[in-house]
């Protein structure tokens, strides 16, 4: 599936989801049985770790849909790109999504400041540079940091992953996920 296609088919899941009529019992065996001997997810998603923020229901999708990359603040690290060029190349997925999403803890502990303990601090530490580059700009800065994350996420995928011949093909979007009204919205 193209990547405009499967952007079409995120936003046709998230509005099922916002709507009346989210799926309800979903055929998960037949999915499941269907799945066995292999996936084709037609899009990858580079989500945060949030509890509230899982893509298979935000989306509305089932099992084999989705390829999903998770940590707290949606960071991707040589792991997480390295599972990108592998769903770009051999599953066949053309569509990636920087889920940024709100009320972001990880964004607003960057926003913060201080010390962080352990490994978090590599976390901060990698959203430190959204936190400076939108200091002073108008609006709320746990939202525009959140914003600016997502975006330079992005961007640090289209740098450094490697796609190849198929390039051209892949389409990397930013999108943001609003809690309370379950909707998400998509840059540009
Ligand atoms: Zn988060």
């Amino acid at each position: 599936m193209g990547a405009d296609e499967a952007l079409a088919r995120l936003k046709a899941g998230n509005r099922r989801f916002t709507g009346a009529s989210v799926s309800s019992g979903k055929p998960v065996a037949a999915r499941r049985a269907a799945t066995v001997d292999g996936q084709h997810p037609f899009a990858i998603i580079v989500g945060c770790a949030d509890s509230r923020t899982s893509p298979e229901i935000i989306f509305d999708q089932s099992i084999g849909d989705l390829f999903v990359e998770r940590t707290a603040g949606n960071l991707v690290d040589d792991y997480a790109l390295g599972s990108i060029e592998y769903a770009v190349e051999h599953l066949g997925t053309r569509l990636i999504v920087v889920l940024g999403h709100q009320k972001c803890g990880a964004v607003q502990a960057a926003l913060s400041g201080g010390e962080a303990p352990g490994h978090i601090h590599s976390l901060v530490s990698a959203i430190h540079p959204a936190v400076e580059a939108t200091k002073g700009k108008p609006g709320d800065p746990l939202t525009n940091a959140i914003h600016e994350n997502a975006a330079r996420v992005a961007a640090k995928i289209r740098q450094k992953a490697r796609f190849g011949a198929l390039a051209s093909q892949v389409r990397i979007v930013e999108g943001y996920y609003d809690l309370r009204t379950g909707k998400v919205d998509w840059a540009k």
